[in-house]
């Protein structure tokens, strides 16, 4: 199995974010095999660019680019007074969340910097302007139906024949988390245009093996 650089693993194990060990190692074995098609590879949740390292790091030992997408003002549940918020990413002048300026300070120490592409901005919006195929999509951003089924609708369509489309936070049962991203997994295996390759803790990886996303 493909592993990322010591070096990688060390900076991920460092960043803040919510992706766990084994998952990463997940996710960077499906980025290293997309990556194979010489597409981009695309995140959407960028949050403090912990999983980014991972893909950056399969993006750049294959030549290609990881592109990151976030509006960077967090999810609902990383607002303040909720369950995940980190006070020490807010921003002191605006009162908002802001997690671009530890991002990319995280990409900066691990030396991945020109690896990856950041688009700051609403996924749906973001999506709306792509035009290019992509080796892989993974789904990390908002938890809320909306915004798994935006990031859905607005990325896999650009997965070329091939390519994988992975899916964090993945919870068959009620108790162990929220729904939205099971949702959008049984969505596509539902439209018959993705197999499933593997499953890793709370991660999906699908490979697009057809059309009718
Ligand atoms: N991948 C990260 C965690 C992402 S947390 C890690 O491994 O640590 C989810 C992120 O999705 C948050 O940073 C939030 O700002 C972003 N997000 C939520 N909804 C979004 C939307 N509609 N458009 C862009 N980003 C969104
Ligand atoms: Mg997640």
């Amino acid at each position: 199995m493909a592993a990322p650089t010591p070096a990688t693993l060390a900076a991920f194990e460092a960043a803040k974010g919510f992706m766990p060990t084994h998952e990463g190692l997940a996710l960077y074995e499906a980025a290293g095999q997309a990556a194979g098609l010489g597409l981009p590879l695309l995140e959407v949740g960028t949050y403090c660019g912990r999983s980014t390292l991972l893909i950056a790091d399969a993006a750049r030992a294959a030549g290609v680019t990881a592109i990151t997408v976030d509006h960077h003002r967090g999810s609902e549940e990383q607002q303040p007074g909720w369950e995940y918020h980190d006070p020490s990413v807010v921003d002191p002048e605006t009162g908002l969340m802001d997690t671009l300026p530890t991002f990319r300070r995280t990409l900066h120490k691990a030396g991945l910097e020109d690896h990856v592409i950041a688009m700051v901005g609403r996924s749906p919006q973001v999506a709306k302007a792509w035009s290019g195929p992509l080796g892989l999509v993974f789904v990390d951003g908002g938890h809320t139906d909306e915004h798994a089924s935006g990031d859905y609708e607005g990325w896999a369509p650009h997965l070329a024949d091939g390519g994988l489309l992975l899916i964090h936070d993945v919870f068959p049962d009620p108790a162990d988390g929220g729904q939205a991203p099971y949702r959008i997994y049984l969505r596509a295996l539902a439209s018959g245009a993705f197999a499933e390759v593997s499953v890793t803790g709370s991660l999906r990886v699908l490979r697009r093996t057809g059309k009718g996303i």
